[in-house]
């Protein structure tokens, strides 16, 4: 499974993109999350990856909760989608929890419901229900909700190559990890508490599970303690192995 950091910022960073990614899916790729400047955010990090993507080829994008860092960028993807291709362009597809898919209008309406238009004249909703695997773009996807300050949810995203955890915003939250712990490469969280996961709780987990963690949504000039769990950076391209082969080695 290919994976592509496209994000590892937190909602007050004046230095890197909302937390994020893209997975490539069959011929397509996957959007974890869509924070403002996305279609900068996409093309910066596959400069720096040395591959090329265009936007059209990100046909589902996965929204894991509707705070503005995780978001914001759906303004742009749909207005994208709809007047900036020229021909048909078939509507990006959203995936998300019913909280989320409920109330996303309500953050797009005011700038996007001009001539009477609604959600669904710019996306294909697809609702994810926690426990339940959906296939998307020939990946098998599951979610479960997470402890953080908004409906949220975390994803295990598997292929026939390997199986990327992914925590979302979240507390730290031993059953979230456990329920993580089947993924080669876990992506999580690295905040400063509250509703947020702290290095030091990760920290304190099995070596087994710190091996496979990569760490996101990092503050601003956030140091480390120690070197030995991985901060991602913008760019990283990483193949998604099994644990075996090296979980998850970057390109
Ligand atoms: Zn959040």
């Amino acid at each position: 499974m290919d994976l592509l950091v496209t994000g590892i910022g937190d909602a007050f960073s004046d230095r890197s993109f909302g937390s994020s990614a893209l997975v490539r899916g069959r011929g397509t790729w996957i959007g974890i999350d869509c924070p403002g400047m996305v279609l900068a955010m996409w093309r910066q990090a596959a400069e720096r990856a040395g591959i090329s993507i265009d936007p059209r080829e990100v046909g589902d994008l996965v929204i894991t909760h509707l705070h503005g860092d995780h978001c914001a960028g759906l303004e742009t993807i749909g207005f994208y989608h709809r007047y900036k291709i020229e021909g048909d362009s078939p509507r990006p597809r959203l995936h998300a929890i019913p909280e989320v898919l409920d109330r996303i209008w309500e953050r797009l309406a005011p700038a996007m419901d001009g001539s009477g238009s609604g959600i669904e004249d710019y996306f294909e909703l697809h609702p994810l229900r926690p426990g339940a695997e959906v296939e998307i773009a020939g990946c098998r996807v599951e979610s479960r909700m997470t402890r953080h300050s908004v409906p949220t949810c975390g994803l295990v995203i598997s292929d026939d190559s390997g199986c990327l955890g992914w925590s979302s915003d979240t507390e730290f939250d031993l059953e979230h990890l456990r329920w993580l712990d089947r993924a080669d490469c876990i992506v999580h969280e690295c905040g400063q508490g509250g509703t947020h996961t702290t290095y030091r709780e990760l920290r304190s987990l099995p070596e087994s599970v710190q091996t496979r963690l990569r760490l996101i949504h990092m503050p601003d000039g956030f140091e480390p303690p120690d070197d030995l769990l991985v901060p991602l950076r913008e760019g990283d391209r990483i193949k998604v192995v099994p644990a075996a082969f090296g979980a998850a080695r970057r390109d």
